[in-house]
């Protein structure tokens, strides 16, 4: 068996020792006799699965009592919708528009109200975050809309957009567990879990109480209804039971290696590494502004589209794979999420100076 280096924006790298545990409970959970996989969903043992997950992730997170957390299905997309059918109660929202896919929930939410883009770095394709101090909040806006980390782009808020009172949703679908957060600046906090903390299918959204209500648009179904899945535990109907069961051993795992601060200084060493190699090559370069990197993709070029198409060949040959850019950017992208040891990217940095070397 050989495992690769795997740096796959999404789904992405597990943390080996994960999959180990999994695979020796596949046949026989905990003495059920079962797989989890198998399991009713009302079942004890599943009970036992979901409270602890989220007790886990709530400490990590330190999320105050005042905050529901549910375990949803549809990805981080769904939210797309899920969001304005939910918390548009005036039909106004304003979106921050860095990338791609705070783009396409902007655009998703134009069909529900009057969806703002009140800031945008689409002028110099999405490398920089912009200012977002003094933003023109719209006096009636039912929250204001964030991507925290832009997957595609590689650039992250590192300081949150004054909203001025106003709700703060955040898609952290890239970023999830990757460092302390202050979830009370929040108003809700929501991600897909393929990119940093289990396997596609499950979204986690962490929504303060107030926001949860029956007052939604019109026509909204059941299912796309915060307040169903709170009011039932995320156990309104099947839930994803095999991916949060997964989430709950990463958790574990994030706990057992001292939580989100030391996770932090662990993915804050592993990008220097990254960016500091790409700040001193001749060949390869970083695509974005310093101060907006993100710590958990690394966007990166050499000017020449066949010699990026060449590395990433190589690159896989040598057992580091997936390092190909998204398809609108181009160029190279190494995700570092949380489960990248730092030998992967020590390794990689090593292989990128023989690169240059031989094609210098
Ligand atoms: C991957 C990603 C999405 C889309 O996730 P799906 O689960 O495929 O819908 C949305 N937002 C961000 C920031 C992502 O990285």
């Amino acid at each position: 068996m050989a495992r690769v280096f795997n740096f796959s924006a999404g789904p992405a790298v597990l943390p080996e020792e994960v999959l180990r545990e999994a695979a020796a409970e596949m046949l026989d959970y905990r003495g059920t006799g079962m797989s989890v996989m198998e399991m009713s969903h009302r079942s004890r043992p599943f009970q036992e699965i979901i409270e602890t997950a989220e007790s886990d992730l709530r400490e990590l997170m330190g999320i105050p009592d005042n905050y529901k957390v549910l375990f949803l299905q549809g990805g981080a997309s769904q939210q797309f919708a899920m969001i304005p059918m939910n918390l548009m109660k005036n039909r106004v929202a304003d979106y921050i528009i860095t990338g791609q896919w705070a783009k396409k929930a902007w655009q998703e939410a134009q069909k529900y109200g009057k969806a703002n883009a009140v800031a945008s770095s689409a002028d110099k394709t999405f490398t920089y975050i912009p200012d977002c101090s003094d933003l023109p909040i719209s006096e009636n806006a039912d929250y204001v809309y964030i991507c925290e980390n832009n997957t595609i782009y590689g650039t992250k808020f590192h300081e949150l957009p004054n909203t001025k009172g106003k709700p703060l949703v955040a898609d952290v679908s890239s970023c999830f567990l990757s460092e302390p957060v202050d979830v009370s600046r929040y108003g809700m906090i929501y991600g897909g879990v393929q990119k940093n903390i289990g396997p596609a299918g499950v979204v986690i959204v962490i929504i303060r109480d107030d926001l949860i209500t029956e007052d939604v648009l019109p026509g909204t179904p059941t299912m796309l209804q915060y307040k169903i899945h709170a009011d039932n535990g995320s156990l309104y109907n099947t839930p994803p039971a095999y991916g949060i069961y997964i989430c709950g051993k990463v958790f574990q795992w994030l706990k057992a290696r001292g939580g989100l601060e030391a996770m932090k200084q662990y993915n804050e060493q592993k990008a220097k590494i990254l960016y500091d190699f790409l700040d001193e090559s001749k060949l390869f370069h970083g695509t974005v502004v310093k101060k907006d990197r993100s710590l958990m993709n690394v966007p990166f070029v050499t000017g020449d589209k066949e010699l990026d198409a060449g590395f990433v060949r190589e690159a896989e040959a040598a057992g580091f794979v997936n390092l190909k850019g998204h398809r609108t950017v181009g160029g190279m992208r190494a995700s570092i999420y949380n489960a990248m040891p730092i030998e992967g990217v020590e390794k990689l940095v090593a292989f990128m100076a023989e690169f240059e070397k031989n094609n210098g």
